[in-house]
């Protein structure tokens, strides 16, 4: 455990021996976001600094919106486990990982205080700045490892991040009845909204065939922009919101864009 100088300026040092090399020297271009799920900081936090946990993040943010650094950003910190983004399959090489301290889905879901998301926010800004990040690559655990991971939850609020100048984030499409797809149904439309899944940049194969793949992409969807109903099920909220956020994006295949 060697100390070195933290990247962020409000962050202090905690060093965790759990890191290694970024493979192919890349550079963190997406932020991760976590809840530690467990009851207590201080035992997420020890956890984390421990060799036998095989576990770390670069960053760990206290409910009292206090910062630790614990691996340099220049490494790559063991917290995604296995993950896709866009077809990339190792994502730890390429992200910075931020745990928040929250007792997650085993606690009973409780909020995250103001000052918590305030340093979350300043954080990803100053990280986002300094590397170049698009906000529509700072994801949640369960985007990147549906049905795998569900954190930071859907408690988390992406919106307030977003309003802080952080992510990508549409108001969600308000949930009304009409038509929708789920578990078992298969065709074109199931087709188009895995199409669509994939464009975001879930791992969603396109088989028309709404599985339990597919199943788990629209709760891992939903638990980030639709969040007031993570059921899985493709309505016309859910659909929509989709097709609002993927409108909203700008085209960065495009060198002209910024
Ligand atoms: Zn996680």
């Amino acid at each position: 455990m060697t100390a070195f100088t933290a990247d962020y300026p409000g962050a202090t040092v905690m060093p965790s021996p759990n890191h290694g090399e970024r493979a192919g020297g890349r550079r963190p271009d997406m932020i991760l976001l976590h809840y530690t799920g467990m009851p207590s900081a201080d035992g997420a936090l020890t956890w984390l600094c421990s060799e036998e946990s095989q576990v770390s993040s670069h960053y760990f943010v206290f409910e009292d919106g206090r910062v630790l650094q614990l691996v340099p950003e220049a490494r790559r910190a063991w917290h995604a486990g296995k993950s896709q983004w866009k077809g990339e399959g190792d994502i730890n090489s390429c992200s910075i990982g931020i745990e928040i301290a929250n007792p997650g889905h085993p606690g009973g879901l409780p909020d995250f205080p103001a000052a918590q998301i305030a340093a979350v926010a300043e954080l990803c800004r100053n990280c986002g700045e300094r590397w170049g990040i698009v906000p529509e690559r700072v994801l949640g655990h369960s985007d990147v490892a549906p049905i795998r991971k569900v954190d930071p939850g859907e408690n988390f609020p992406w919106k307030r991040l977003h309003e802080a100048g952080v992510g990508h984030f549409v108001d969600p499409t308000p949930i009304t009845g009409g038509r929708f797809f789920q578990r078992g149904d298969q065709g074109q439309p199931v087709e188009a909204l895995q199409a669509m899944l994939s464009l975001y940049g879930y791992a969603t194969e396109i088989n028309g065939l709404f599985d339990d793949r597919t199943e788990g992409d629209v709760a891992a969807f939903q638990r980030h922009f639709r969040p007031l109903r993570v059921d899985g099920i493709a309505d016309f909220s859910t659909i929509d919101t989709l097709h609002r956020l993927l409108k909203g994006l700008p085209d960065r295949s495009d060198p002209a864009a910024s």
